[in-house]
């Protein structure tokens, strides 16, 4: 399979095709980046369609976790595990031990961790069979910590754009309410915020309206919605020729990984007045408090402290972007591989 002119290949370091005959395990382990220490990011189970499908998503995941721990100013590196298959049907402990086994085999050059169809209780498991595993019961679910990141990228989104210091009385719409949406949500409506929701699976969008309050609506009409802020929180890609012409939305905040479907489409979301805050830089609050367990060392204190410093982080790139006249997910990309540059420049002193 032809990965090095793959269109997200970017000088990846290491791909890794795992196959385990006896558990059924096919999985690909990408590492993007070590310059700034370890590659660090979760390992994503799903059914993709194809391997050519799941080795683009791996590619562009740990390259994102390249940028995303570079800006949150993490001695890691960037790297992103995906297991094909169903997580609700094929994942098992035979499977998950598979797994850790090549892990294990790359001696701490990738640490894993969960993320979407790897849960905690997996990564506990992970954490038995092999050295490199993180976010664990030590540090807990990081989805409230992803959620409270974001909502301080989105003050910092509503401060540079509509001159506000709250965002009481403002409308947001969020797509997805699962671990990461429902938390946010609540965030918001502590803030004052009204909300807009829509979630593919009908009990969680219930369930955060009940509990919250907020307007739910059908997964498609979420784009459209006359909201001050939208809040992309369930899947990559979404942001993308169908869908940004019918945004009414200034703001574009949210968790989702990889909402640019193209890079281009940043610069479409900045020719339309609409300010993103590039997915990496406000969802790295989970990063920031997980990474806690790769260190050896927790304080909850910190952990908030660098949580509300993505405010002032969020702030700089939207500054930066408007004094240079281009779009912020641009602006952050760049400040990511400067970063990385200046690290690789020292070592070779
Ligand atoms: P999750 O699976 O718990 O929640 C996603 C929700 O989105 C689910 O309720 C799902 O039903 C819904 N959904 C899926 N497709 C949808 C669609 N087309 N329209 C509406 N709803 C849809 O995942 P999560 O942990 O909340 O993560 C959400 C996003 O944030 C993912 O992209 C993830 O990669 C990213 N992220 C999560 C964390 C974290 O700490 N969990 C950290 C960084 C980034």
């Amino acid at each position: 399979m032809p990965v090095f002119d793959n269109s997200e290949y970017d000088n990846h370091e290491q791909v890794l095709f795992c196959h385990d005959r006896e558990s059924g395990l096919f999985a690909i382990i990408a590492i993007h980046d070590t310059t700034l220490g370890p590659a660090a990011g979760g390992c994503r189970m799903w059914p993709y369609a194809s391997v050519e499908e799941a080795l683009l998503d791996a590619l562009r995941l740990s390259r994102a976790m390249t940028y995303k721990n570079a800006l949150a100013d993490l001695p890691l590196g960037g790297g992103k595990a995906v297991i094909i298959g169903d997580p609700f049907k094929e994942k098992n402990d035979k499977l998950l031990a598979s797994f850790a086994g090549f892990v294990q085999r790359l001696g701490g050059q990738y640490y894993t961790a969960e993320d979407i169809g790897i849960g905690i209780k997996d990564v506990e498991l992970l954490a038995r069979e092999c050295d490199y595993a993180f976010g664990l019961a030590t540090t807990g679910d990081p989805s409230p910590f992803t959620s409270l990141g974001c909502f301080h990228g989105m003050r910092a989104a509503v401060k540079h754009k509509l001159g506000r210091d709250s965002l009481h009385g403002l409308t947001v719409s969020v797509q997805g309410v699962g671990n990461v949406g429902r938390h946010l949500c609540k965030n918001l409506r502590e803030a004052g915020a009204k909300l807009i929701i829509t979630d593919v699976n009908p009990e969680a969008a219930a369930h955060v309206s009940e509990n919250v309050g907020a307007k739910v609506v059908a997964p498609e009409e979420i784009y459209s919605q006359d909201v001050d802020i939208f809040s992309p929180c369930a899947r990559g890609g979404i942001l993308n020729d169908d869908t940004i012409p019918q945004l009414k939305a200034s703001i574009v905040a949210g968790a989702a990984n990889n909402q640019l479907a193209e890079v281009r489409h940043g610069k479409m979301l900045c020719d339309r007045g609409i300010l993103y805050a590039p997915d990496y830089v406000i969802n790295a609050g989970g990063m920031l408090n997980a990474s806690g367990d790769i260190f050896g060392q927790y304080d909850a204190n910190q952990v908030m402290k660098r949580l509300s410093g993505l405010y002032d982080a969020t702030l700089r790139i939207f500054e930066t972007a408007q004094q240079e006249g281009r779009p912020t997910s641009e602006v952050a990309d760049d400040l990511a591989r400067q970063i990385i540059a200046a690290k690789r420049a020292s070592k070779k002193k």
